[in-house]
């Protein structure tokens, strides 16, 4: 692929350039100064609503769902550009990225029209419903029930894990609604209201002291059924649409920590000496960058297929295993690097010690978000190097004969 800029591309690059630095801090300014809770929350929801109306968000779809139509290829560019500075997109990478596309791909012409324009300016903030205390890789084996009534369908049951639930105001939600056929093909899958009566939150507190996720239960949470994604039992097709696309989503904005410990590397000094010139920091430095360097060139492979109208394929899946091991050892090697003050975690005192430090406490959780490293290996085992699928002892059997640790 031919990755010179059209007079086209170029002048909506020098554009988004230009409003990124007239709205967005560059990245090698400072670490962006972590606000917590609901005041992050709202100072990222002004800032997309800003970019939204710039008409720089979801660049890919349809003008009459809010995006601006345009086609991959400036998403690339866009991805390229913001790299260069600190956002705060995360709260809006699960609705815009994950629920959007299997919205646009399963729901009715009204609902797409009426709720898509409200995700994309980010006056609707969206999360995914899939995980169980007892279904996560093996998410199809879940339990949450949804029973039809006449024109709406009565849910019930718990997720968990459920990121940025206490934001938002809908969610995609993966139920059963029949036990008595093959788990795959006894799920079917929602829109919900959040806010209704029945839909309750519980926030859970993360060990770097964040609550970026939570418990969710329904108790007779009314659904009416034009909120229905896909056809009733068509609910792994659309569940597998929300998945694709989350290791998409995940794939542009996934943290490496490579970017902040290149800026460290620059900064930093040991006994009296720029920290670059030990020799273990330069072996460290250049793995990682040979893995970031390739990271990159796996994501424009990737996106180049997605741009001829192919799937994100097992790049996705090994762009997700690489970068998250990554993320995870660099923080751990910076720690070690700051010595005691490694330990910094108040963001006032040093947002550098801060940052790393808030990552070794996050990064094991991106290892598990988006598909686990072993199940990002199974893909690969089974999707790239051809190898044997895994035993599924469950192959066949209706969902509700399917033996449990109560039977
Ligand atoms: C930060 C974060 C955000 C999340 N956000 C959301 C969200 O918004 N919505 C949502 O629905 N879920 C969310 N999740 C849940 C996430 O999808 C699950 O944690 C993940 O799928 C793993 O499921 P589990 O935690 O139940 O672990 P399990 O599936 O119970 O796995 C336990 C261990 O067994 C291994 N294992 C499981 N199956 C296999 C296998 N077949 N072969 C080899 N090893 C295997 C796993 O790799 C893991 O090490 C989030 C999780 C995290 C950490």
């Amino acid at each position: 692929m031919d990755f010179e800029d059209t007079p086209d591309q170029a002048e909506f690059r020098s554009k988004a350039r230009a409003w990124l630095d007239a709205n967005a801090q560059r990245r090698n300014d400072k670490l962006l100064r972590g606000m917590e809770g609901e005041a992050a929350f709202l100072e990222a929801k002004e800032w997309y609503a800003k970019k939204a109306q710039a008409g720089f968000a979801c660049l890919t779809w349809p003008t009459e769902y809010g995006g601006a139509g345009l086609t991959s290829l400036y998403e690339v560019i866009w991805a390229q550009e913001v790299e260069n500075y600190l956002t705060r997109d995360s709260h809006f990478v699960i609705g815009i990225g994950n629920c959007g596309p299997a919205i646009m791909h399963f729901a009715e012409e009204q609902q797409k029209r009426e709720l898509l324009p409200r995700m994309a300016s980010a006056e609707d903030v969206w999360c995914q419903l899939f995980s169980e205390p007892c279904a996560g890789s093996d998410v199809a084996g879940l339990r949450t029930r949804a029973e039809q009534h006449d024109d709406h369908w009565l849910l019930n049951g718990q997720k968990i894990w459920t990121s940025g639930a206490q934001h938002s105001d809908y969610g995609v939600v993966l139920t059963r609604t029949d036990p008595t056929i093959s788990k795959y093909r006894g799920l079917t899958l929602f829109m919900i209201d959040m806010r209704q009566d029945g839909v309750e939150v519980r926030p859970i507190k993360q060990m770097d002291g964040g609550q970026h996720f939570n418990e969710v239960f329904f108790n007779d949470a009314v659904v009416p059924d034009n909120y229905r994604l896909g056809e009733i039992g068509g609910g792994w097709t659309g569940a597998l649409t929300v998945l694709m696309s989350e290791r998409l989503a995940i794939s542009g904005v996934q943290p490496t920590g490579f970017p902040q410990f290149l800026d460290l590397v620059k900064s930093l000094e040991l006994n009296g000496e720029p920290i670059a010139n030990d020799p273990l920091v330069r072996e460290r430095l250049a793995t990682w960058y040979t893995q970031y360097a390739g990271l990159q060139a796996v994501y424009k492979r990737m996106i180049t297929a997605v741009a001829k109208g192919g799937i994100a394929g097992a790049e996705a899946s090994m762009g997700k295993l690489v970068g998250a091991v990554m993320n995870q050892e660099i923080a751990n090697f910076v720690c070690q690097l700051f010595g005691q003050a490694g330990i910094i975690q108040d963001e006032q005192l040093s947002p550098e010690q801060a940052h790393f430090q808030k990552t070794v406490l996050f990064s094991p959780g991106i290892r598990l978000a988006g598909g686990t490293d072993e199940v990002m290996r199974n893909i690969l085992a089974e999707q790239v190097l051809g190898l044997p699928q895994e035993p599924r002892a469950d192959k066949g059997m209706a969902f509700q004969d399917i033996p449990t640790g109560n039977s």
